[in-house]
């Protein structure tokens, strides 16, 4: 209890705080070490990773993506205990597992008990606990929390310190004070903006995937102006786009291939207006299959594109591994963008996702074309290893100037902080291995960590 009192008043557990304290004085001598660097008399090879790791934890970082629950809302959920950490590839990694989907609803909706709750997932946790976004959890709650273990006997003083926390300033103090983030980018704009440091992205689903006349209904309801026509429907999206616009938004997010295939083709605007009016011209119940509702879609694609390059905004496109369950990973593979990379030369696109598991195909695209990039965000609690094999490969494929290194993909601080964690070690030990065989000087790993983890995203999502 008095612990989490101190906690209370401060935000900072006492183990933090050292923690803390060591990180700011570290952050003196590695700036020391790192600026004799860059005058090139450090050759001492030996000791080359342990100065590359310092120099990272120097670093000032943007978290290019994540999916926060707003903390003030959080309050009001059934939800603020340790089932908040398993959001959401811990309990993807259950349904894996074979947990019936239907129980999410006790653990997120319903105001279940914690203790039932972790009946409830037992079984699931130990046969899924190897995976990494579970090992993350582990060291977190360690780190965060100094709760060495999650089990019947931890559950419960686990959940009553993460609500005392929350009853403080826990999140803008793990994101700005321990994960050090220059900036961070929302998926949707939630979160307001918190000091500034927030931006966010906007996706324009509504447009990009319709298939019933209900959605293009609740658009006309949701903006109080009705959609008649092909060219109506075109304003509904323009007039949300530059309203985003105005509220800051960092970049359009193209998450279509949860429910579609990433290739849209170019059609005649006949064509497409052909498709909004069996649509508008059908009954309520009307659901247009795929194939007849696509050249509507793929039409509108480009109507966005024509937006994003007209407003300059970047488009950061969902690509590779889907959350959740029974998704069709062929829709995400990059190379069925290629025909927009083609036709938007100067629309800057960004491969979210580190592709995985397309990071030779993501590698190939990057090189092709100058205007695409890539970014690892969620790459760290998917499987380190591809992160680590592919940074390593893409180091060698494509021009540093175009990775973008770390982003959580998270709905929870605490997550972040473990992500942030592992992708800190991992960049180091690939550097690091570049440096001993003699590929890179220490000089330009420091130099390449800096421009992957803040240069590129600051500049690639014009963060000023
Ligand atoms: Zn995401």
């Amino acid at each position: 209890m008095k612990k989490e009192q101190k906690h209370n008043h401060s935000g900072l557990i006492p183990g933090t705080a050292m923690r803390y304290i060591f990180s700011v004085s570290i952050l003196f001598t590695v700036s020391l070490v790192c600026n004799s660097q860059t005058g090139q008399t450090t050759t001492d090879d030996s000791d080359s990773g342990k100065r590359i790791r310092e120099y990272i934890d120097t670093l000032e970082i943007v978290d290019t993506h994540e999916h926060f629950f707003n903390p003030e809302l959080l309050r009001s959920t059934n939800f603020l205990d340790f089932s908040l950490l398993l959001q959401q590839n811990s309990y993807d990694g259950f349904l894996a597992a074979g947990m019936p989907t239907e129980l999410l609803k006790k653990l997120y909706v319903d105001p279940t008990p914690v203790m039932e709750k972790w009946k409830i997932i037992e079984s699931y946790w130990n046969n899924s606990n190897n995976t990494i976004a579970n090992r993350i959890l582990l060291n977190s709650i360690k780190d965060l929390y100094d709760i060495h273990d999650l089990n019947a006997a931890t559950v419960e003083t686990l959940s009553g310190k993460i609500r005392a926390a929350y009853s403080g300033d826990w999140f803008n103090h793990v994101l700005k004070d321990l994960c050090r983030f220059r900036y961070v980018i929302a998926d949707g704009d939630n979160l307001g903006k918190r000091d500034d440091y927030i931006r966010y992205v906007k996706r324009f689903s509504p447009w990009l995937t319709l298939n019933t006349k209900f959605r293009i209904d609740s658009i006309a309801v949701m903006q109080v102006e009705p959609i008649y026509t092909l060219e109506d429907y075109v304003k509904s999206m323009t007039s949300v786009f530059e309203d985003a616009l105005k509220r800051g938004m960092a970049a359009v997010k193209i998450n279509a291939s949860y429910k579609r295939s990433l290739y849209f083709e170019k059609v005649p605007v006949e064509t497409a207006r052909k498709v909004f009016r069996t649509i508008i011209n059908g009954n309520e119940d009307l659901v247009l299959s795929a194939k007849d509702a696509s050249p509507l879609q793929d039409y509108m694609m480009f109507r966005l594109l024509d937006l994003a390059k007209k407003h300059k905004v970047p488009v950061a496109v969902h690509t590779g591994i889907q959350a959740g369950l029974n998704n069709t990973l062929a829709y995400s593979d990059p190379t069925l963008l290629i025909n927009l990379f083609r036709e938007y030369p100067d629309v800057k696109f960004v491969l979210f996702h580190g592709s995985y598991p397309f990071g030779g195909e993501a590698a190939t695209i990057v090189r092709n074309y100058p205007n695409v990039y890539i970014d690892m965000n969620w790459t760290w609690s998917i499987s380190p290893t591809y992160a680590g094999h592919y940074l390593d490969q893409w180091l060698e494929a494509v021009p540093a100037s175009k990775i973008m290194a770390f982003g959580g993909d998270q709905r929870c601080v605490e997550n972040t902080y473990g992500n942030l964690k592992v992708a800190k070690k991992v960049i180091g030990d690939v550097l690091t291995a570049k440096v001993r065989s003699g590929y890179f000087t220490e000089k330009e790993a420091c130099r390449i960590a800096r421009m992957i983890l803040l240069d590129n995203p600051v500049s690639f999502y014009n963060l000023r």
